[in-house]
């Protein structure tokens, strides 16, 4: 215990200070003062012509809230790559057709498949190539962009995009037998039907004289699709136009099927080409997309009273 008659040390002042400082600063007389409310002033009421410019100036801070909110719908409305048609139309009639399967699927058949990202074909008719390939069919593609997502701004590496799903769709060509890629390089999310994509196109049905032109539905396409699919398949159908060699378009992504091709016996090839874009389709994903590939080829297979189908709208050129 300390001795009272020992002075207190510099460290012993300080906190007697500092608990003196405290207890004043709490005192209770104080804490009362301070709530003491202020009289309030009396309100003057705003004449008429105030009133109708304080509501003029409140009509337009609405008018300028609102307009934001309209103008970053609108922006992000133009930046994302997805169109919506909101009541889709149909073909009427519709019957069904037969693009000539006996030649389709045999030796020597020469087909072009036309698509607008790296995974497409896996994704939309993986079933429908595999078929093909093993049916010995000549089999070239066309890829209309790099699918490089370099619409995403800063989120994405273009070029390191580029080069990955390149390699991820030689590897699934490669996979379901065909013979080359053309890659076009245009912009992923772009895409336009321009003279200059279609005279690429036309140029590649001269070299390889296809049959059969397979591309994406532009007429019919589901209720929401992307707009590189849509414009990929209207710069093809353009392309075939005159062709001599070309005798189907066969369009698929499409809300009017005439043909399905079935491919119960083939879903395990589907899966594993899906499973072959790993940039795109990975852990959750894979399984959530390969769930929606499963759901397109259930419901294309009832159709025609199969397992699993995949559907074409398919038009007789000659
Ligand atoms: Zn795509």
């Amino acid at each position: 215990m300390a001795d009272p008659r020992t002075p207190p040390s510099v460290a012993d002042h300080n906190l007697e200070q500092g608990v003196r400082h405290e207890i004043e600063t709490c005192s209770p007389f104080e804490s009362l003062d301070r709530l003491t409310v202020a009289p309030s002033k009396p309100k003057i009421p705003l004449s008429p012509d105030e009133l109708r410019a304080r509501r003029r100036r409140n009509a337009k801070r609405r008018v300028v809230a609102y307009g934001s909110i309209l103008a970053l719908i609108y922006a992000f409305w133009i930046w994302q790559p997805y169109e919506i048609d909101l009541v889709p139309h149909m073909p009427v009639p519709n019957p069904p057709v037969d693009p000539d399967t006996k030649h389709l699927f045999s030796p020597g058949a020469k087909v072009l498949v036309v698509t607008a990202h790296p995974d497409d074909s896996a994704f939309y008719i993986g079933g429908f190539l595999t078929k093909l390939g093993r049916s010995g069919a000549e089999i070239h593609q066309i890829i209309c962009t790099d699918g490089d997502k370099g619409y995403y701004w800063i989120f994405a590496d273009p070029a390191e995009n580029r080069v990955i799903r390149r390699n991820e769709a030689l590897e699934e060509l490669h996979t379901w037998g065909g013979k080359d890629i053309l890659f076009l390089g245009r912009s992923d999310g772009r895409l336009r039907a321009d003279d200059s994509l279609v005279r690429k196109i036309r140029q590649r049905i001269d070299e390889v004289r296809p049959e059969y032109v397979i591309c994406f539905d532009g007429d019919y396409p589901p209720r929401i699709s992307h707009q590189d699919h849509r414009r990929s398949g209207e710069a093809a159908e353009e392309a075939v136009k005159g062709a001599p060699s070309v005798r189907w378009l066969m369009k698929f992504s499409t809300h009017a099927p005439n043909w399905i091709c079935d491919i119960s016996d083939l879903w395990d090839a589907e899966e594993a080409l899906l499973k072959i874009h790993r940039s795109q389709f990975h852990g959750e994903r894979l399984e959530m997309i390969t769930n929606t590939v499963q759901n397109f080829a259930v419901d294309d297979g009832e159709r025609i009273g199969v397992t699993y189908g995949e559907g074409f709208r398919c038009v007789r050129l000659r």
